[in-house]
């Protein structure tokens, strides 16, 4: 019974119409529609295997799920804040969530000028991540130390003091290069081995006290 067919009539025979028209419905939900798919009953007879290998999963499990570590010293920090909010939403690609704790992390984004006074923390921030983690060196300073390079307290660029993985240039870049900086670092990591994990660029230094 449709519901236009009462259009002209009063509100409890519209109500009585929509009742009917659920119950009618309730009933015909008892089973579940079935699914039109037929091609898993065409393939689990004739034993169909999918091929992938170890490596393939387990980088693809690892590049859609990269966790970043808090460490924003400085103005590119708000770039950073800019890709996480709703217009760019790194969520996207599994890493809105920017770990308090290093021991969570396995990415960090060095988004700010970095002082000698904090690269001991910086550094020992990198050590508790776990393995395999990667960084990404945001903006002019995180790469040279921009436009601060020449003055005592700055360092020049965060290989100095942990080794890097991708730059992405800029004063500061915007979320969109810092988007493509982490899509080069995805195809970094498709490429990684299991047996033989891709080498740091610089030789692992002590770790602080
Ligand atoms: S690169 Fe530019 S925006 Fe980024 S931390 Fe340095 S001065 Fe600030």
């Amino acid at each position: 019974m449709e519901i236009s067919r009462y259009s002209a009539y009063s509100d409890i025979e519209l109500d009585k119409a929509e009742g009917e028209q659920i119950e009618a419905l309730k009933l015909r939900a008892q089973e579940p529609i079935p699914d039109p798919d037929e091609w898993l009953d065409i393939e689990m007879p004739s034993n169909a295997i999918i091929l992938s290998t170890v490596d393939a999963l387990l980088n693809w499990a690892r590049r859609s799920s990269l966790w970043p570590s808090i460490c924003f010293p400085a103005c590119c920090a708000f770039e950073l804040i800019a890709a996480n909010a709703s217009r760019f939403d790194l969520s996207r690609f599994g890493m809105e969530i920017l770990r308090a704790s290093p021991r969570q992390a396995d990415v960090m984004i060095t988004a700010g000028t970095l002082t000698w006074k904090m690269a001991p923390q910086v550094r020992r921030i990198y050590d508790q991540m776990a393995e395999p983690k990667w960084v990404i060196a945001m903006g002019a300073c995180g790469i040279s130390g921009g436009i601060f390079r020449s003055s005592y307290n700055v360092v020049p660029g965060y290989n100095r003091i942990v080794p890097v993985d991708i730059y992405v240039p800029g004063c500061p870049p915007r979320p969109e290069a810092l988007i493509y900086g982490i899509r080069m670092l995805h195809n970094k990591i498709s490429k990684a081995h299991i047996v033989s994990p891709a080498k740091k660029t610089i030789e692992k230094r002590e770790e602080l006290p």
